[in-house]
Parts: C-alpha cells; sequence; structure tokens
C-alpha cells in the first residue's frame, strides 16, 4: 500500500490500552490511525479527516456510543461505524445497528478478526468506486454511488452494509443465498453459527424496502439456509 491509498480510521474509545493495541495493530497493517478520547472530540475529528471507517466505542465518558453514532451519521451517511461493545446482549447491538452502526464487535475482540472485517470494508469500498450503479427492487430505484434508495418523492439512506447486501442479493436474484455466503462476502469473517449480524441486517432492509416487513416480499427468508431476493 503506497502513502496515498492509506486509508483513514478513527478510533473512538476511552481506554487507553485498547487504543494503543489498536492504533499498533492498525498502522502496522498499512492503515492511517487517528484517535479520540470522548463522543464530542471524535465527533470533532470525524468531520476534519472523513474517515474511512470509523471504530466507535458504545461506553464513553462524556456521551453514550449510540448519540455519537447518530451524530457521526448525520454528517455522513455512509462512512463504515463498527462499535466496540462491551456488552454483550443482543439488544444492545440491535439498538446499535438502528442507530447507524455497521457492525459490532464485543470486547474482548480478536483485532485480527476486526482487521479482516476492515479489509472487506475496504475492497468493496474500492470495487464500488469503479461502479455507477443503479438497480430496481420493489419499485425502489436504488443508487449504488449515491447510497439513496428512492420512489417517487420518498428518498431512504442506505449505509455501507445495507447497500452490500443488497448488492450480493441482487447479483444472484432469485436464487438462495446462505447466510456464511453473506457474512464471508460481505464482512469477510468466517462463518459462526451464532453471528446474528446478516439476520440483523435483513430486519433493518425489510423495514426500508418492504411494504410491510412482516410479511415480506422481496427479501425472502430461505429456512435454515439464507435468503433470496425476488427484485
Ligand atoms: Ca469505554
Amino acid at each position: 500500500m503506497t502513502q496515498t491509498e492509506k486509508k483513514q480510521v478513527l478510533i473512538i474509545e476511552d481506554e487507553p490500552d485498547i487504543i494503543r493495541g489498536l492504533v499498533d495493530a492498525l498502522e502496522f497493517e498499512g492503515f492511517a490511525v487517528a484517535s479520540a478520547c470522548t463522543g464530542a472530540e471524535g465527533i470533532e475529528r470525524a468531520r476534519e479527516i472523513s474517515p474511512d471507517c470509523v471504530l466507535l466505542d458504545l461506553m464513553l465518558p462524556d456521551d453514550n456510543g449510540y448519540r455519537v453514532c447518530e451524530a457521526l451519521r448525520q454528517d455522513d451517511p455512509v462512512v463504515p461505524i463498527i462499535m466496540l461493545t462491551a456488552k454483550a446482549q443482543e439488544a444492545d447491538k440491535v439498538r446499535g445497528l438502528e442507530v447507524g452502526a455497521d457492525d459490532y464487535v464485543t470486547k474482548p475482540f480478536s483485532v485480527a478478526e476486526l482487521i479482516a472485517r476492515m479489509n472487506a470494508i475496504f475492497r468493496r469500498q474500492n470495487r464500488m468506486a469503479a461502479q455507477d450503479e443503479t438497480f430496481s427492487i420493489g419499485g425502489w430505484e436504488i443508487n449504488g454511488r449515491k447510497h439513496t434508495m428512492t420512489k417517487g418523492r420518498n428518498t431512504k439512506r442506505l449505509t455501507f452494509y445495507e447497500l452490500e447486501m443488497l448488492k450480493l442479493l441482487r447479483e444472484r436474484s432469485e436464487e438462495p443465498v446462505s447466510r456464511d455466503d453473506l457474512l464471508e462476502k460481505i464482512w469477510g469473517v468466517q462463518a459462526n453459527p451464532n453471528n446474528r449480524t446478516v439476520d440483523n441486517f435483513i430486519v433493518k432492509l425489510r423495514r426500508k424496502l418492504e411494504e410491510d416487513h412482516k410479511s415480506p416480499k422481496h427479501i425472502l427468508t430461505v429456512y435454515g439456509f439464507g435468503y433470496k431476493l425476488l427484485p
């Protein structure tokens, strides 16, 4: 990776040991790393540097990560945000995803796995930059460059992972796509049978896209396997 291609990562975290460990590991992997120890400082830094990815601690001294996440999202609707959470409860993770986080890792996490996920994000971002695609699902016009979905006068934002999931499902329209495949191709992680990440994103996408998210007509469940898109 040359200097100009370095991806910028912003860490918003108040535990010095975690910051130090992440900075070392990420710099070793060739990322440019900035860090902030409070939510307010993190939001300001993000405005200054427009990072390619944000790692956001859920428990910060001045504010909680959910509110920081919402503020980051308002400034930048598409930057990938990965939450670092000490809480193992599913409800907290779902709430994180609802306020605009793209993914989460639970402390203590494996730095190698975190880096694998980030590399997967950046690979897909590079590919995406070369494409300028639009496609339609359920009457919504999806714009891959603008990260939007539009129907009539109604326009909604799509986060990085939401768009990636739609694109992958759409590449294989009308074919069942396994959870493991989605997880590996998009998040770059080996399948873990307990991983609810994919299902959480499907819930979010259905809420945005389906007329009635409880009886979906476009993003269908293939029981015991994964999902299938009917555009
Ligand atoms: Ca903390």
